[in-house]
């Protein structure tokens, strides 16, 4: 199973609980695939810097560009 990462290394914090951000997996079904995405988050709220849709919007980008070679 392929894990695409999006986990940075960023100055943010979570505006809600000024926590600073970190790594975290999460699994998206898209296509009726599961795949396995790093995004940085809260570790206390759970929120994410990159939205789910915007990471799968990208993971499927990667995959075209890798479909074309
Ligand atoms: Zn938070």
């Amino acid at each position: 199973m392929t894990t695409f990462s999006f986990a940075q290394d960023t100055p943010w914090k979570c505006a809600a609980c000024d926590q600073p951000l970190i790594p975290r997996k999460m699994s998206i079904t898209y296509l009726k695939s599961e795949f396995h995405v790093e995004l940085m988050a809260c570790p206390q709220c759970n929120m994410t810097l990159v939205e789910e849709d915007l990471a799968v919007g990208k993971m499927f980008e990667v995959e075209q560009l890798l479909e074309d070679k």
